[in-house]
C-alpha cells in the first residue's frame, strides 16, 4: 500500500470547515476602521445639516469648516466612543473568541477521525467525497487531496462503480435502501487498480447544507486470507480425515471379512468335531459331553432323563445286497427321518455303525412311547433302492443314585434284548405299555 502524500492545506482547510458544517471566515474589517467610517460618515451628515439649516450659505468657508468639524469631533469623541467604540470593541472580541472555540473544536474533531482505526468517508447526496480521514487515505492509497470532491464511485471497483449514481438516486426518491445502518462486506479499488475486501457501515444524518451520508471501512483483507487459508487447512485435514477413514474403513473390511473367514472355519471345524461326517448327526464324543450336561441338570432338579438305543435290523443284509454305498444312503436318510420327528429338547446322535442314541426328556414310560412312535414311523418308511426296513430299540431311565454309564450298559442289553425277542420291538425296564394312535 502506498504511504498517503501530504495533505493540500486548502483541502484540509475545506475539509475541516465542511466537518463543521459552517462556513468561519475571519473578518478583515477591523474595530478601528469601522469607527473611523462612522465617526466621518457621522460627522459629514452633522455638518451638512448644519450647513443646509444656516440662513446665509456663504459663511460656509473652508476654514470654518474644518474648524466646526474639529469642534463637532471633539464635543462628540465622548459619544462615538461610548455608543459606538466599546460596544463595536465587545462585538469583535466576542466574535474573535467564537471563532476561535470553534476552530478548535473542529480541530479536535479532526484529530479524533483522523485518529480513528476504520476509515471514514462522508458523501452528500450527489455522491461527492466531503471528507475522507487518515485511516481512509492508508486504506485506499490516496491522500485526501486526491479524492476530495470527487465521487464515492471512483473509489469502487466495477460493477459497483456503474451501478452507485443509480443506486443513490433510488435512494433519494423511494427512501428504500439495505445498505443504512446495516454492515456488508464489499470490494473496494486501491490506488485505482488493486480490488480488496472491505466491511462498510453507512449511516445518514441531514446538515444544515443537506443530507450526508457517513461511510466507516475497515479493510479486511488480512482477515480475508486467514480465513481463505483456514478454509484451506480445513479442507485438507478434512481430505485427510476422509482418506484416513476411507483407510481404515477398508482394513476393517478386510478385518471382519477375516473374521468372518474365521467364525465359518470356527463353525466348521466345530461341526466337523462334534457331527457323524456321513449321516450329519451329533457324533459319539458330542452326544457325550452333552450327556454329562444333562446328568448334571438331573442330578440338581431330579427332571427325568431317558436314553433310547436302536439299531438297524439285518443291515448287513442291505450291504449285501445293494451294496455298501446304497446302505450309506439309507443311514442319511434315516438319521433325516429322525431329525424331522423329534424335539429340539432332544439329543440325537450315531452310537456307532448302524446304530444310534437318543437323549430325551421324561421318564422311561413316556420315552417308551416315544421309542414306540419312532419305530412305527420307521417301520412305515419307504427307503428309496431298499423300500422297508426296521429297527429294534431298548430304554432306559437315568436316576440320579444309578451311574450314568450303568443306565447306558441297561439299554443297550434292552436293546438286544429286543432283537432276541424278535426285532422291530421296544424293549423297556419295567413293564411298560403305551397307546400309539398307530
Ligand atoms: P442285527 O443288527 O439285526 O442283528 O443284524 P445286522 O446285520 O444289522 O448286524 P451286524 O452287526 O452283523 O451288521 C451290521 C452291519 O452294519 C455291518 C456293517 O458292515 C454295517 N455297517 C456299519 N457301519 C456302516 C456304515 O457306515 N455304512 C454301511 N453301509 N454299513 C455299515
Ligand atoms: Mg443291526
Ligand atoms: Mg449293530
Amino acid at each position: 500500500m502506498n504511504a498517503p502524500e501530504k495533505l493540500d492545506e486548502s483541502a484540509v482547510n475545506r475539509q475541516k470547515a465542511d466537518l463543521g458544517g459552517e462556513n468561519i471566515r475571519k473578518s478583515n474589517f477591523s474595530a478601528p476602521s469601522r469607527v473611523l467610517i462612522v465617526f466621518l460618515v457621522w460627522t459629514f451628515g452633522i455638518d451638512l445639516m448644519l450647513s443646509l439649516l444656516l440662513p446665509n450659505p456663504q459663511i460656509l468657508s473652508w476654514p470654518f469648516a474644518f474648524l466646526h468639524v474639529a469642534i463637532l469631533m471633539i464635543a462628540l469623541a465622548p459619544v462615538y466612543y461610548l455608543s459606538l467604540y466599546l460596544p463595536l470593541r465587545y462585538y469583535v472580541r466576542t466574535s474573535r473568541h467564537a471563532t476561535q472555540t470553534l476552530q478548535e473544536t473542529l480541530d479536535k474533531v479532526q484529530k479524533i477521525v483522523d485518529s480513528a482505526f476504520d476509515g471514514i468517508i462522508v458523501i452528500n447526496e450527489q455522491g461527492h467525497i466531503e471528507a475522507f480521514n487518515a485511516a481512509a487515505e492508508k486504506i485506499f492509497g490516496q491522500p485526501a487531496a486526491a479524492v476530495l470532491g470527487k465521487n464515492i464511485s471512483t473509489l469502487m471497483p466495477e460493477p459497483y462503480r456503474s451501478q452507485h449514481d443509480a443506486f443513490l438516486a433510488r435512494y433519494a426518491s423511494t427512501g428504500k435502501t439495505k445498505i443504512i445502518g446495516e454492515g456488508r462486506e464489499l470490494k473496494a479499488l486501491r490506488n485505482g487498480t488493486e480490488v480488496f475486501p472491505i466491511e462498510l457501515h453507512v449511516t445518514e444524518t441531514d446538515t444544515q447544507s443537506g443530507r450526508r451520508f457517513v461511510g466507516t471501512i475497515r479493510d479486511i483483507s488480512r482477515r480475508k486470507r486467514d480465513e481463505a487459508e483456514l478454509k484451506l487447512a480445513n479442507e485438507k485435514l478434512e481430505e485427510r480425515v476422509a482418506s484416513r477413514t476411507a483407510e481404515l474403513e477398508q482394513v476393517n473390511a478386510a478385518l471382519n471379512k477375516e473374521i468372518a473367514e474365521r467364525k465359518r472355519i470356527e463353525a466348521r471345524l466345530h461341526e466337523f468335531a462334534t457331527t457323524d461326517a456321513l449321516t450329519g448327526a451329533l457324533n459319539r464324543r458330542e452326544f457325550d459331553r452333552l450327556l454329562i450336561n444333562e446328568y448334571e441338570k438331573l442330578k440338581r432338579h431330579g427332571t427325568p432323563l431317558s436314553i433310547i438305543l436302536f439299531d438297524v435290523d439285518r443291515f448287513k443284509q442291505v450291504n449285501d445286497r445293494y451294496g455298501h454305498l446304497v446302505g450309506d444312503k439309507v443311514l442319511v436318510e434315516l438319521a433325516q427321518l429322525l431329525k424331522t420327528t423329534l424335539r429340539r429338547s432332544d439329543i440325537f446322535a450315531r452310537w456307532g455303525g448302524e446304530e444310534f442314541v437318543i437323549l430325551a426328556h421324561g421318564n422311561a414310560q413316556q420315552i417308551y412311547c416315544l421309542a414306540e412312535k419312532i419305530r412305527t414311523l420307521i417301520a412305515a418308511h419307504v427307503f428309496p433302492e431298499v423300500g422297508y426296513l426296521t429297527c429294534s430299540f431298548g430304554v432306559a431311565e437315568f436316576s440320579d443314585k444309578a451311574a450314568m454309564m450303568n443306565t447306558i450298559g441297561t439299554a443297550d442289553k434292552l436293546l438286544y434284548a429286543a432283537k432276541a425277542n424278535g426285532r422291530n420291538r421296544t424293549e423297556v425296564e419295567s413293564d411298560e405299555s403305551c397307546l400309539l394312535a398307530s
